[in-house]
């Protein structure tokens, strides 16, 4: 391990062994604790970013970090050929809260969702035949970098170079329920939508939209997918942010915040999608391991505690009304987007210097979409540590905002 070594002898390192896919920043964490996160030359920042809506319980928690040793002493893995016993326990709380009966494991939000595009496609063969299988996407999605998920990517820039693409996906521009009418036929097995757009640049799907896609799906014998590899697990403020509309899917995908840190990505469906797959249709080696789903269990149990999701939903108000005023007091035009903890503000330049500044200031947030600063921090954050990177945005804008 590479420990005591300072950043920039870790960037030499880094550069000359581990592939260059990341536009990586002059930085490295080693160490959090809460909401805080400290590099590798002891530099602390405020963490509003956490790990992409990872860490969705800050860092340290006391219960993952129980969990995680005492699942360590008595058994990290076994294959799926046998029943995992935490597996069980986490598959039934996610049915005991959710529209869904059946759930699979895997490891990853892009896996989860690779998933759900294999169980549309087995099912629309089964109960239509071989013409339905066509998934349709909305443009500037974002669900994973493996060829079938980001080709359901509706974002140029993900496929560039890695044609040909897996064919049979289509794009429809969000909220535009007349697209969507004319783009869902006989052919369509799946719509899939992120009832928050995440990487896209914080964009909710209206209710209207919703109950569009719910009804056209129906219509035409189609599953409704949502990818709530970001938006879900408390990070709206409800366990899952479709919540909010009361539109139910078929299909959901889960990632990000269910292991807490650990990797884990989770498919859920209903019984009757569900029944698509049988023995031999879809596996995945590490999937629903002993520790993930340990962890996943604990992830679960304490968004799921009284009080936890009001509570986000409390501090979600408190610093949407902090962006509000920042954001009137720069004159930075348009609205605060997003919903419970992650949001997204919208700026017509600048995005990225903000961003900088902030990081040499002590905040981490980061720039999606083009132009919009979007924080996804713990959910279990304090007000005061909200007062400090409202403070800190506000030091910000005043040093690059120029009107
Ligand atoms: C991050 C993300 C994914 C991909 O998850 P990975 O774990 O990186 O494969 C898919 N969908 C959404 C909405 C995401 O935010």
């Amino acid at each position: 391990m590479l420990e005591g070594v300072q950043t920039e002898e870790i960037i030499i390192r880094g550069k000359a062994v581990v592939m260059n896919t990341y536009g990586r920043l002059p930085m490295a964490l080693v160490r959090g604790e809460g909401s805080w996160v400290w590099d590798a030359d002891n530099k602390k920042y405020l963490d509003f970013l956490t790990g992409l809506a990872v860490n969705s319980l800050g860092h340290g928690h006391p219960k993952i970090i129980a969990t995680i040793q005492e699942q360590a002493q008595l058994l990290l893995h076994t294959s799926n050929l046998y029943w995992i016993p935490n597996q069980v326990a986490l598959a039934e709380l996610l049915v005991a809260n959710s529209f869904a009966d059946k759930v699979f494991f895997g490891n990853s939000g892009a896996e989860a969702n690779e998933g759900a595009i294999k169980l549309a496609r087995k099912y629309a063969k089964k109960h239509y035949g071989d013409h339905k299988f066509e998934i349709i996407t909305l443009e500037n999605s974002f669900h994973g970098r493996t060829l079938a998920t980001l080709t359901a990517t509706g974002q140029k820039k993900y496929q560039e170079g890695y044609e040909p693409l897996p064919t049979g996906f289509s794009y429809v521009k969000l909220n535009d329920i007349a697209a969507l009418e004319g783009r869902v036929d006989d052919q369509t097995a799946a719509v899939l939508i992120e009832p928050i757009q995440g990487e896209g640049g914080v964009y909710p799907a209206d209710k209207e939209y919703l109950q569009a896609a719910r009804r056209l799906c129906d219509k035409y014998g189609a599953l409704l997918i949502y990818d709530e590899v970001q938006c879900g697990l408390g990070r709206s403020g409800k366990l899952f942010a479709h919540e909010w509309n009361g539109v139910t899917p078929d299909i959901m995908t889960l990632a990000k915040a269910l292991g807490g840190g650990i990797p884990i990505g989770a498919l859920l469906a209903t019984d009757k999608a569900a029944a698509a797959f049988q023995p031999g249709d879809h596996a995945s080696t590490f999937g629903g391991n002993p520790l993930a789903t340990a962890v996943g269990c604990t992830v679960l149990d304490i968004i799921l505690g009284a009080g936890f999701l009001e509570s986000v939903q409390k501090r979600s108000a408190y610093f949407r009304k902090g962006l509000e005023k920042l954001a009137e007091k720069y004159q930075t035009g348009g609205m605060i987007r997003g919903q419970g903890l992650i949001l997204g503000w919208p700026v017509p330049k600048l995005g990225p210097e903000i961003v900088g500044v902030c990081r040499q200031q002590g905040l981490l947030i980061n720039c999606v979409g083009g132009l919009t600063l979007r924080f996804l921090p713990p959910l279990n954050i304090r007000e005061d540590e909200i007062d400090q990177a409202l403070e800190i945005l506000d030091r910000a804008f005043s040093q690059v905002w120029t009107g």
